[in-house]
């Protein structure tokens, strides 16, 4: 056996599997097992590879000699993903762009007071997690500055849709075990609108991560509007908070518009029974969504809703 390699160059190299946190001016932040974070550089092979690009999320094989520890690392291989989350390229025919892998699940935060929560904005979020098959669950933050029974009130409808609901206050410490359960082990979309308290809900859960959700992604996108990435960080105890940009800017993420009514969960049931198969649940007779909307079982708001953005998504896929 020794024989038959005689000569060769021994294999040095050691192979490691890591998570790509975000992307580094032609190179890629990467969490190796074991917790280091090292640059690593994409091979040419994978890179070239099919038409898997790299993403923020992906799990991958590395190789590297001394690496992470001083010796440089190559991404070798990306490894099945689990999710992802994408948006339609609006300018053109490049097609989809791949923002981050491997979530768990879209955290959508909002105040109860300062800012005032905005139900519309919140529909937004939560349609955008929908149509990318995430689980999401809504987190009414500054719960200190209000009446609990008031909030709990005002959001009741997203309970019963089926979204789990935090109410949560940094100050009072109220709602952040229960959420900080759900962060544990999970890759998490931290999304909202900014001054909601994400950053400070992070830094009450978890002390010393020092985590600037909205300034580190400001800073990084600065004058590159919506091209850059997302930004994964991971958690003391195990998961990660990916901070995606693109999230807060609302695009609607390519969605067309015969499909939007599939991202409102408590719609389903009266999906399929309208008298045409083609229904925009606007305007046309024998709407069973509409009929759901008198018949209580739909709320106004979130109807309403549905028919803003469904004009919205179908302005931009004129622009298709
Ligand atoms: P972000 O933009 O969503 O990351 O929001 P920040 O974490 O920067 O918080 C915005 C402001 O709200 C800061 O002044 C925080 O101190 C304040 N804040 C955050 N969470 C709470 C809370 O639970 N209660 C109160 N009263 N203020 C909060
Ligand atoms: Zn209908």
């Amino acid at each position: 056996m020794v024989g038959r390699h005689a000569g060769r160059r021994p294999v040095t190299a050691t192979v490691h599997q890591g998570v790509v946190l975000s992307s580094a001016g032609g190179q890629w932040r990467v969490r190796v097992e074991g917790g280091e974070v090292a640059l690593a550089s994409l091979r040419g092979r994978v890179k070239h590879g099919g038409d898997l690009k790299l993403a923020v999320g992906d799990r991958v094989t590395l190789s590297g000699d001394g690496a992470p520890a001083g010796g440089t690392l190559t991404i070798t291989g990306i490894l099945p993903r689990t999710s992802q989350l994408s948006r339609r390229n609006p300018s053109g025919a490049r097609g989809e762009r791949i923002v981050a892998t491997n979530l768990d699940q879209v955290v959508v935060v909002f105040a109860m007071v300062r800012p005032e929560p905005n139900e519309a904005m919140l529909d937004r979020f939560l349609v955008i997690a929908e149509a990318n098959e995430l689980a999401a669950r809504i987190v009414i933050n500054k719960i200190d500055l209000a009446d609990e029974a008031t909030a709990r009130d005002r959001f009741d409808g997203y309970a019963t849709i089926g979204y789990p609901m935090h109410y949560t206050s940094k100050v009072t410490g109220a709602g952040l075990e229960a959420l900080h359960d759900v962060l544990r082990g999970r890759t998490s979309a931290l999304s909202g609108p900014s001054g909601v308290g994400k950053s400070s809900l992070m830094n009450a859960m978890y002390p010393g991560l020092d985590l600037r959700v909205g300034a580190i992604s400001d800073s990084v996108n600065k004058g590159r509007h919506t091209t850059v990435g997302a930004l994964m960080h991971p958690l003391p105890d195990a998961g990660y908070v990916v901070d995606t940009p693109g999230l807060r800017e609302l695009g609607l993420w390519g969605l067309s518009s015969s499909a939007l009514d599939q991202c409102f969960p408590e719609f389903r049931e009266a999906l399929g029974s309208c008298r045409f198969a083609d229904c925009h649940h606007v305007s046309e007779p024998g709407c069973t969504v509409r009929e759901a909307v008198t018949g209580g079982g739909i709320l106004q708001a979130r109807y309403e809703s549905y028919v803003k953005l469904r004009e919205e998504v179908a302005e931009t896929e004129k622009l298709w």
